[in-house]
């Protein structure tokens, strides 16, 4: 009896902590954020070599499919880094009150509408550039405020 009551409670919990995205990259649908491995720390205001982290890191193995988490629009391509390097790629998104930028994805298209669970993208080769490292999509709201209620 008890064992079931847990697990029960548990999925609520789940239910209950999960945000109004959708799930961001093939094989994590609870859209697990980035733990601390050589390379750094996936969580919101993680320390950076310049300063702090001001997105969130999502679990994402390289060559995943990624998907629109919420509806709205492609507002273009976004690089993560001013040198280019074979994970330099992303795009803006718009829509349902929201404004991200989501890094490291080769896009399927840079423009035109989305909808929610759509495929927006691939995971680009993040362990070339960074051995070692929890491959992961990169999401940062516009306004660089902590994304992680969303998840
Ligand atoms: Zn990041």
């Amino acid at each position: 009896m008890f064992p079931l009551k847990l697990m029960v409670f548990v999925a609520l919990v789940s239910i209950v902590a999960a945000g109004p995205w959708g799930m961001i990259c093939a094989g994590n649908p609870r859209n697990k954020i980035r733990g601390c491995d050589r390379h750094g720390c996936g969580h919101y205001k993680a320390p950076r070599i310049n300063g702090l982290h001001l997105g969130v890191d999502v679990n994402c193995r390289d060559g995943s499919t990624v998907y629109a988490p919420f509806t709205g629009v492609i507002g273009g391509r976004v690089n993560p880094y001013k040198k280019n390097n074979a994970i330099n790629n992303g795009l803006l998104l718009r829509g349902s009150g929201f404004c991200i930028h989501m890094f490291y994805i080769r896009p399927v298209r840079y423009s035109g509408r989305i909808t929610k669970g759509q495929k927006i993208g691939v995971m680009l080769p993040m362990q070339r550039v960074y051995p070692g490292i929890t491959s992961h999509v990169h999401v940062q709201n516009c306004n660089l405020s902590n994304p992680t209620g969303n998840l």
